[in-house]
């Protein structure tokens, strides 16, 4: 029973997870809500389950990477979840998490709860640097431990159900902030002659020298000096907002991007703080 394992949804990220399953010897039982989409996996020696319950019954520990979590609920509405390992990759919330985990242990199951940080052809491939954040019951994760770390690394996070969730979502919200970066600096570059893959590898340069800095904030905000180690004070960095604001209006590029974040810096100024560093949008942000 070591080696069994159940997963249910064969989306893109769930028919990776089953591939490395597969190649690593595990008897894998899958179960998807469109049937057509576990005839590949079949054939690469998966066992199809007619339904969600039936491939619950079939392993003690049950994966779930389904679309949201509404629909691990649906999936699992009538499935016998008592004895069971049930470890849901699903993203959610971590509200939403914490009631999931309370929704099956009320049904007899052991939860860990998990945030996949990889896209799908990051799975089984060691050197890409795919993990993902799990969080809930230690015990299940220590045992389970080699068989979740088969399709990517395996990251415990705590007992707190929803801190996955969140871990996750911290991360993809810094990711939209780069994004967004990264889409009004192209605007600006567009049509200027410069190709947008040399942009491209002036932005990766760029962002990755940068992203350093948040070790400097986390010192800032672990110490509550927020000048400690500044080396771009507030007054300096609001002086050059307006630089950036009126080279997007030159370039006829619109700077909806960026005006939030500029707008909390000079609000940080305006309240005497331009010897700062910008750590104290933090604060901004958590009071509101
Ligand atoms: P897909 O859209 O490719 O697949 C969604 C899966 O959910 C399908 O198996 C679908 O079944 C199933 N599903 C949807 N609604 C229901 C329902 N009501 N009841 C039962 N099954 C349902 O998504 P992915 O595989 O890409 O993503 C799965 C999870 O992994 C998501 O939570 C996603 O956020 C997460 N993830 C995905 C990443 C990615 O880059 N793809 C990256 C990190 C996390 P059906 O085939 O019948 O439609």
């Amino acid at each position: 029973t070591d080696k069994k394992i159940t997963l249910l949804g064969l989306g893109a990220m769930g028919t990776a997870l089953a591939r490395t399953w597969l190649a690593a010897g595990y008897e894998l039982t899958v179960w998807n809500r469109t049937a057509s989409r576990a005839e590949p996996l079949a054939a690469e020696g998966a066992a199809v389950a007619a339904s969600a319950a039936e491939a619950v019954a079939a392993s003690p520990v049950v994966v779930a990477c389904l679309l949201d979590d509404a629909s691990v609920g649906e999936a699992l509405a009538d499935a016998g979840l008592a004895g069971k390992d049930l470890v849901n990759i699903t993203t959610g919330t971590p509200a939403q998490a914490r009631a999931r985990s309370d929704w099956a242990t009320a049904r007899g199951a052991r939860y860990l709860d998990g945030g996949i940080m990889a896209v799908p052809p990051m799975i089984g491939v060691p050197e890409a640097g795919a993990y993902v954040f799990y969080s809930g019951s230690e015990a299940l994760f220590e045992e389970r431990r080699d068989a979740l770390a088969v399709p990517a690394a395996a990251r415990y996070v705590g007992g707190d159900a929803g801190s996955a969730a969140l871990h996750d979502v911290a991360l993809l919200s810094a990711m939209m902030g780069m994004f967004g970066g990264i889409s009004h600096a192209f605007a600006l570059m567009r049509g200027t002659g410069v190709p947008p893959k040399e942009t491209a590898a002036l932005l990766v340069e760029w962002l990755t020298a940068m992203a350093g800095y948040a070790n400097g904030m986390a010192a800032q905000l672990e110490s509550g000096d927020y000048t400690l180690g500044v080396t771009s004070n507030l007054a300096m960095m609001v002086e050059g907002n307006a630089t950036l604001l009126r080279t997007a209006e030159e370039q006829g590029v619109s700077a909806e991007l960026l005006t939030p974040y500029m707008g909390l810096m000079e609000r940080l100024l305006a309240d005497g703080r331009g010897a700062e560093s910008a750590a104290g949008v933090v604060d901004l942000l958590r009071k509101g």
